[in-house]
């Protein structure tokens, strides 16, 4: 499929599903190698992530784990604010090196509060493991050691990304089309 109509919206393909294999087989040969015998627990950050686990985890062939995340968003009192609290690490992560599975790093906030998180629990190395990085957005300065594919500034969906709910099950990467979009 070259394009696809989200909630009305026209997106174009912008990285095939073929692409997005070869990059993944990529950043799975550089864990093989940096992380073999450290027995890691990677946690997958859902909901965006899922499909880049699932390809990733096929191709990651050293000892390890994985388990599910999610960082919820809501709001507390009004003495403290706005409270983000990760949820789903069940496993015991004292002393254990850890890679976080990201869909995208965008601004790099979500990412922070999530490795913040993990490090007050004690975990004793934290890697993060992104399909997609949009350095031009980026304003933090964590490493951000395995990244499949950098990206423009652009609005992405498919391949677990989602545009209003839409569009997670693409097996391709879509960009919204402005230009096809105003003709509407
Ligand atoms: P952050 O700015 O904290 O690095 O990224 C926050 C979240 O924004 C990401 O986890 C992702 O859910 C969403 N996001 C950022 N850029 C895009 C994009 O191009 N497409 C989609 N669908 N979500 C994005
Ligand atoms: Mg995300």
């Amino acid at each position: 499929m070259s394009n696809v109509v989200l909630h009305g919206h026209k997106f174009r393909i912008k990285i095939s599903a073929a692409e997005i294999q070869k990059a993944v087989g990529d950043v799975a040969r550089q864990i093989n190698t940096d992380l073999k015998g450290k027995k890691p627990l990677f946690l997958a950050v859902l909901n965006g992530s899922f499909m880049f686990a699932a390809d990733l985890m096929k191709k990651v062939n050293i000892e390890s784990e994985i388990s599910f995340i999610k960082l919820a968003s809501y709001n507390g009192t009004s003495s403290t604010g706005k409270v983000n609290e990760l949820i789903g690490v069940n496993e015991d992560i004292k002393g254990r090196t850890v890679i976080v599975i990201e869909d995208i790093v965008d601004t790099g906030t979500t990412i922070e509060v999530i490795v913040a998180k993990l490090k007050e629990m004690g975990a004793a190395e934290i890697k993060i493991a992104t399909l997609l990085f949009k350095p031009e957005a980026y304003t933090k300065s964590l490493p951000i050691e395995y990244t499949a594919i950098v990206v423009p500034n652009d609005f992405l969906v498919g391949y677990g990304l989602d545009y209003n709910g839409l569009g997670r099950n693409l097996a391709d990467i879509y960009v919204l089309d402005y230009v096809a979009d105003q003709k509407k």
